[in-house]
């Protein structure tokens, strides 16, 4: 596990600039996700502006992949091709985002209820987005990777909810997926030592049933097995001393654009 890179400062400024692309992408999606949309539509409006902004997206075409965003309706929880689908009140849609900008790569994703939607699912997006609060908070220069692996399977569990097995977080930097793969359970104190400017993702998918998982005829979309609703966030991070740092976040304004 010696192959995990540490960043510059250089690196991480640039990391964090393709970081806030995917963020605001997101925060637009957020904004246009309603009953009636199609994923389609809401993958057009992604590519446009990760490209007005300067960046590339780089799911379109990793390994084959159609598409800029990976649009997850419900039972789905990862990798869903955007298309002709339209959203209906009471779904929710895990929408994941990659962006490269001068060579390096940002990955985000976050939940996004369709107008009115069952307490329940309320409850998963909460619980989803409380175990990547708690990975990134077990994250730390001296931890262990099994410390955040852990610390996200016991929010989840803390919730009532249980943690997809066979997909996790994974390394980034020069490309989307680098070493090391990232368990969302698994026991404490094992695994690789976290350094100050190591770059990875979480991201934890949780569900209101098994764990158990199954991949559509189209080759991409994971859906659950047992068909229970499942929901995922993920943020892009490097380890300092003082704990995980978000990449992937909606840039500051400068006081010029504050002043207009
Ligand atoms: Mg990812």
């Amino acid at each position: 596990m010696g192959m995990v890179p540490r960043r510059s400062e250089q690196e991480l400024a640039t990391m964090r600039t393709a970081g806030g692309i995917v963020a605001q992408v997101l925060q637009e999606m957020e904004r246009l996700v309603a009953p009636g949309v199609t994923t389609g539509s809401l993958d057009a409006v992604a590519e446009t502006m990760i490209r007005d902004l300067g960046g590339v997206p780089s799911f379109k075409g990793y390994l084959g992949f159609p598409a800029t965003i990976c649009a997850s309706i419900n039972e789905e929880i990862v990798h869903g091709i955007p298309g002709e689908r339209r959203l209906n009140e009471g779904d929710i849609i895990s929408i994941d985002v990659g962006a490269i900008w001068q060579g390096y790569h940002g990955d985000a994703a976050i939940t996004i209820a369709v107008g009115e939607i069952q307490p329940e699912l309320r409850m998963l997006m909460h619980a989803t987005q409380a175990a990547l609060e708690a990975g990134m908070a077990a994250v730390r220069a001296g931890r262990r990777m099994g410390d955040v692996s852990h610390a996200i399977e016991r929010a989840a569990r803390a919730a009532g909810c249980e943690v997809v097995r066979e997909y996790g977080g994974h390394g980034i930097g020069r490309a989307m997926h680098e070493p090391p793969r990232i368990s969302n359970w698994g026991p404490p104190d094992v695994g690789l030592r976290l350094r100050e400017g190591m770059t990875f993702c979480l991201e934890p998918m949780l569900t209101l049933g098994g764990y158990a998982t199954r991949v559509l005829e189209d080759g991409w979309t994971v859906v659950t097995a047992d068909g229970s609703p499942s929901a995922h966030y993920e943020h892009t991070l490097t380890v300092t001393k003082n704990g995980a740092q978000i990449l992937t976040q909606v840039p500051v304004q400068g006081p010029e654009e504050e002043a207009r």
